[in-house]
Parts: C-alpha cells; structure tokens; sequence
C-alpha cells in the first residue's frame, strides 16, 4: 500500500460521515453528559486525593513556602470538592463547563506553584506537563471543549515560560518544557480523538445490534401472529371439510370418524345405538320437474328438519345424494323406531310440494337398525347394509315410513315396530 493511499484512508477514517453524524446525535450526546458526569466526579476526587496529599507531601519535603503550597492545594481541593458537589445537583446536566474550570484550576496551580516557589519549577513544569495526557484520558467531553482547553493549556504554559524569567530555569531548559508541551498537547488531542471515536464506534455497534434485536422481536411478533393466523385457517378449514356445503350438516368425512367413535363407546358401555337411514321419496321427480335449483332447496329444507327434529346427542349426516345417516345415541329398538318416526313425521310436515300426485309432498322413507357390543366383529359396511336393506323395505312398503331390521342378537323385538326379515321383506 503507498504511502499516499494510506494518507487517504486516514484522512476518509477522520472526515467518516457517520461520525460527525452520531457526535451531532441527540442521544449519543446525553449519553456521552451522562458518562462525563460519572468520569468526572471520579476525577474531581482524584484531584481532591492529589491536592491533599501532594500538597501535605510537598509542603514537608519543600519547606520554603508551606503555607503558599499548602494554600494553593487547599483552593484546588475545594474547588474540586464544589464541583463534585454541583455535579450531583444544580449542574448535573452541564458536566463540561465546570470539567472545565477544574481542568483549567489544576493548570494555573500548577503554574503558579512554579512561578511563586523557584525551587519547584520543575516539579511545577512536570505537573503541567502531564497533566494534558490525563485529561485526555479521564475527561470524556466533547472535542471543541478539548481543543479550547488545550489553547488555554498553551497560553498558560506560554504565560509560565515568559514569567518563569523570574524563575531559576535555565534557556535551554525552557526550550525542553515547550518541546514537551508540544509533544503533550499532540499526545492529548490524539488520545481524545481516538477516546471519542472508541465511544461512537460502540454507540454505533449498539445501536445495530438494538436495532437487529427490534427487528428480530418485530418478526417474532409477526410469525406468532401468523402462526395464529394458520391455526385459525386450519380450525376453519377442518370445520368446513366436515361439513357438507349444500345443506351446512354434517358429512360423510366427519360421519365415519364419528362412527369410530359410536363404535367405541359401544364397545366400552356396552350400551346400544339406533342407525338411521332416511332417503327421499321420487326426489328424483323433483329435480327433474322443478329444477336441480329446487332439488338443492328441497335438499337444505329436509336436513335442516331432520338436524330439528334430534334430540341432544344424536347427530345427522349427508350420506350420499339424497340419502342421510342418523346416529340415535343409546337407544335401544324401540327409541330407534320412534326417533324414525319422529324424523320422518318432521320431514313431512314441511309440506313441501311434490310434483308426483301420488306422494302429494316430499317425504322419506327411513330404514333403522339397533347396533350393539355383539356387533363387534361386524365391518361399518354392514351395519350399514343392515339400515339400507331396512330403507328398502320402506320403499317396497310404499315409502313415507320406517322400517327396522334388527339383528339376530337382538332379544326381543320393539312393539310396534314394522320389523323386516334379514332377507329383505316385510
Ligand atoms: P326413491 O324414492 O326410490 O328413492 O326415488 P328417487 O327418485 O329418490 O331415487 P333415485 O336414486 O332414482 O334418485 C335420486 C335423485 O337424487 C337423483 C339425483 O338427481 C338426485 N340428487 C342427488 N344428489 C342431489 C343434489 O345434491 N341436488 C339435487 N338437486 N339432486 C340430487
Ligand atoms: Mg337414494
Ligand atoms: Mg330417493
């Protein structure tokens, strides 16, 4: 890399934009009054600690003017000791300007120390000469508070030096404090740009870190709102996938799961169940001399009379075109029977107009079995053959009835009932 190329990275890394921007920044500001505030304090009971003991030190191995040493360094700590104290109260929002006159008291102690007792001079320049380094190290202000410290810096050194004439240092020993405090000065501004710099560069870190944290919350809300949303869907659609579009009751999905379900609980109980199979006289008339619009409606008017006509417990489903299966829950033949009477006396007195003259109004013929624990071994299909067969026998009866069909380990049969052989007939 030439030397050229690296001059240009380190003027572009000094000129950075994004620096000037974050030191104009309003919260980074505060931030950085907070943290003087706090570096400062620490630093006031630094010059405190130093004035008390220095001075102490100074005025027993010095003993030309104690009560000039011992004087000033009193001044120093109380001045440090107020602005410890306002720091914590009436100018804790404005750390720098009293930084600054604690900052410049330290320098002009020290040149005054040097200018009112010759044989400190030295020490005196020492003191002064360090003290820019320090500050640049504890004191986080801001750089143009630096930079016009540092200028006062200079005068008061300059002051030192041009009064010093009255001091016992030598020429050339003036020449090597200005060196010095040339050199300090460099040292100090150096150290507070790359002191503030450190500082942005962190602010800026975290400010992408608070903001990748934002957005990752941001996100997490919106996944789990989502997730919530897909639940819902999901809800919805298994609702909707179960239930039969034209008439809104049950169909033959959530039928065969519900029959598992019957099936069990028979198992379990060892109770009995009615299985209803209702089919719709001629509807095939209907449709073809009113319309397949009219089919549909007679369709929706019939489910939703047989979903009435149920008692808690007992459901309906769509079974195919015309055709619906009817769980009658722990009923026995007799409660099958009547439950199909029910449904079909339902059905009926929706008096719905029935183009055939001979049925006069729509109706069903419902064929009903009994299922129970010694059906166990029977397939679902042939329980369902037993109430279609039964459903049969309706129609071959003359249809607008019921039929049962029970099986061969039911004891005794319902009175009343119209029972049907296993082979079909009445
Ligand atoms: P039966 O008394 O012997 O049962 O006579 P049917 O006319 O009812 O019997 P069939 O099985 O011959 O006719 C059933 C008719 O049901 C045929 C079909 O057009 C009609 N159908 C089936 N599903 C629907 C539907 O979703 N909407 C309409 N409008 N009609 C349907
Ligand atoms: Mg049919
Ligand atoms: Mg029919």
């Amino acid at each position: 890399m030439g030397i050229r190329l690296r001059i240009a990275l380190v003027v572009a890394g000094l000129q950075a934009k994004e620096y000037y921007e974050t030191a104009a920044d309003r919260r980074f500001q505060a931030l950085e009054r907070r943290r003087l505030r706090t570096t400062a304090r620490a630093g006031m009971l630094i010059v405190i600690l130093v004035a008390v003991f220095g001075g102490s030190i100074l005025s027993v191995v010095h003993p030309a003017a104690p009560g000039l040493i011992v004087g000033l360094d009193s001044v120093l700590a109380l001045t440090a000791a107020a602005a410890y104290w306002l720091l914590g109260r009436q100018l804790r929002h404005h750390p720098e300007p009293l930084v600054f006159v604690v900052a410049s008291a330290v320098v002009f102690a020290c040149v005054a120390l040097g200018l009112l007792v010759p044989e400190l001079a030295v020490l005196a320049a020492g003191y002064l000469l360090l003290i820019p380094v320090v500050v640049s190290q504890v004191v986080t202000w801001r750089t143009f508070t630096h930079t016009l410290w540092l200028v006062l810096y200079v005068v008061a050194v300059m002051g030192f030096l041009v009064l010093a004439q009255v001091v016992d240092l030598s020429q050339p020993e003036k020449i090597d404090i200005a060196v010095l405090a040339m050199i300090s000065i460099v040292v100090s501004f150096c150290g507070h740009v790359l002191g503030i710099r450190a500082r942005i560069r962190d602010y800026r870190q975290l400010g992408m870190i608070q903001g990748l944290h934002r957005n990752i919350e941001r996100q997490a809300v919106l996944l789990k709102r989502q997730a919530a949303d897909l639940t819902g869907a999901l809800a919805a659609l298994e609702r909707t996938s179960r239930v039969d579009p034209l008439t809104r009751i049950a169909n033959r999905l959530r039928l065969d799961e519900d029959f598992e379900v019957v099936r069990a609980r028979i198992n379990r109980t060892g109770e009995t169940c009615g299985l209803l199979e209702a089919d719709l006289d001629r509807f095939k008339a209907v449709n073809d001399q009113l319309g397949h619009l009219a089919g549909d409606a007679v369709l929706r008017s019939v489910a939703q009379a047989l979903q009435g006509a149920l008692r808690a417990g007992d459901h309906v489903y769509r079974y195919g075109g015309e055709e619906f299966i009817i769980f009658i829950a722990g009923a026995d033949a007799e409660a099958t029977q009547a439950a199909a009477e029910r449904l079909r006396a339902a059905v009926e007195a929706l008096a719905i107009a029935h183009p055939d003259p001979q049925l006069g109004r729509v109706t069903v013929s419902i064929g009903g079995t009994v299922i129970g624990p010694a059906d166990i071994d029977a397939t679902d299909g042939a329980l369902f053959d037993r109430a279609d067969r039964a459903m049969y026998a309706a129609k071959t009866n003359g249809r607008n009835q019921v039929a049962i069909e029970l099986p061969g380990w039911y004891g005794l049969p319902p009175a009343g009932a119209a029972l049907v052989a296993a082979d079909g007939t009445a």
